[in-house]
């Protein structure tokens, strides 16, 4: 028998993709993962894109390149952060991550030792939370309401764990799992705490463009007077996940680390997909493609959100996204939507449990649907069969 390290020994198969091997039937109606609709992928423009970067500079695309990014896309970044997130910043302050997952794993090795906590939303995402727990950190999850993390409780977290507290980790647009977004009093009132520690702060926000309806809100980085707010963008949600393209915005002492470690674990990101992503750019209309995404997605928002009035019985709650892909169900106490699976699974439909979302275990009565990944049919038809097994559960 090999013997493994204590960081291997820490991996355990996740619930999700526990969920998603069975999803991969495609009989089955899978609200479970968080995949974007295929359809809209723009696949004849990829092939123009790719024979135009194997024309113009074939040979760099296939070459390593640096660390840091693909100078004209980082360029590219840079302006979308203040067109779409009114957050100034240059080029420089950008690097290219092997999607925004790649931003989480590295700096998680950056900031944290064994002992050490972690703020998080309760719930949050789990993606996150794995990536993190590598490093054997506690997590402490601070209060999260409907208008996301409750600064009060922030403030009592930081004043009972003093120095042992070495990064938050937040998504406050359109949250994994709840779809909760924050509003600007609160982003303000967090960062006002914030501004006055010096506690490294994840900003996680592969969700910001996918808004269907309201007023975009300042990111916490444009709130950030110290320089303590780590940005992680995403291409994966906007346009296509499979190119791992995402990015990190931060201060440059972080941002040097980051690439040093960067460089231990993959070099670099593609130097093909990144120009995927810049050519499309360039030869296309991203700003477009992404209003077809929010089209669709704020329609199929809307009828999961209607269907789930309409069919879900009494005592059954769940959020109402403002936009991103999640909406989060609440049950009435005592059920256990993990233990329900199996029911749910044999009327062949698919969530995932939301006690995974919950990095200290505990809040068995919730689930986390997806809109964006099923037809239309296919979603009035899965929340029927939920309700069934619901109505069941429930008495009703
Ligand atoms: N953060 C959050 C909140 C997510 O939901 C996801 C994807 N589900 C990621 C990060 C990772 O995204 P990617 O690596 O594809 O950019």
């Amino acid at each position: 028998m090999v013997k493994f390290s204590e960081e291997a020994k820490s991996l355990h198969a996740s619930d999700i993709r526990e969920i998603l091997k069975v999803t991969e039937n495609p009989e089955i109606i899978s609200f479970a993962g968080g995949l974007p609709a295929p359809e809209l992928f723009p696949i004849d423009e990829m092939m123009k894109v790719d024979v135009e970067i194997l024309k113009k500079e074939g040979r760099q695309a296939v070459q390593y390149s640096t660390t840091e990014g693909y100078v004209p896309l980082r360029k590219q970044i840079a302006k979308r952060m203040k067109t779409s997130f009114h957050t100034d910043c240059t080029y420089e302050d950008i690097i290219i991550t092997a999607g925004s997952q790649q931003g989480l794993s590295l700096l998680g090795q950056l900031f944290l030792n064994e002992g050490d906590i972690v703020l998080v939303e309760s719930p949050t995402y789990m993606g996150a939370t794995t990536a993190f727990a590598v490093n054997f950190p506690q997590f402490v999850e601070v209060e999260t309401d409907d208008k996301g993390m409750v600064p009060e409780a922030l403030e009592a977290a930081i004043e009972k764990y003093g120095d042992r507290v070495r990064l938050m980790y937040v998504i406050p647009e359109f949250q994994n799992p709840t779809g909760i977004t924050w509003p600007l009093e609160r982003r303000q009132a967090i960062m006002d705490i914030m501004n006055k520690h010096d506690i490294p702060i994840i900003e996680d926000d592969p969700y910001g463009e996918l808004r269907y309806e309201g007023e975009t809100m300042p990111t916490l980085k444009s709130l950030d007077t110290q320089g303590n707010v780590i940005f992680l963008g995403s291409f994966s949600k906007i346009f296509m996940p499979g190119l791992r393209i995402g990015w990190m915005v931060a201060a440059h002492d972080i941002l040097e680390k980051a690439v040093m470690l960067k460089q231990t674990v993959d070099l670099q990101t593609s130097s093909f997909a990144q120009r995927q992503a810049s050519y499309y750019i360039d030869m296309y209309d991203l700003d477009a493609h992404v209003k077809q995404i929010r089209d669709l997605y704020g329609k199929r928002r809307t009828l999961m959100y209607d269907s789930m009035k309409k069919y879900f019985p009494e005592g059954v709650s769940f959020t109402y996204p403002e936009g991103g892909l999640f909406t989060w169900v609440t049950l009435p106490e005592g059920l256990d939507a993990k233990a329900m699976m199996p029911e749910v699974i044999e009327k062949k439909v698919a969530y995932v449990p939301g006690g995974a979302f919950y990095p200290n275990g505990g809040n068995a009565n919730h689930f986390r649907l997806n809109y964006s990944n099923m037809p239309e049919d296919r979603i009035v038809e899965g929340i029927k069969r939920l309700a069934e097994v619901l109505k069941e559960k429930i008495g009703k």
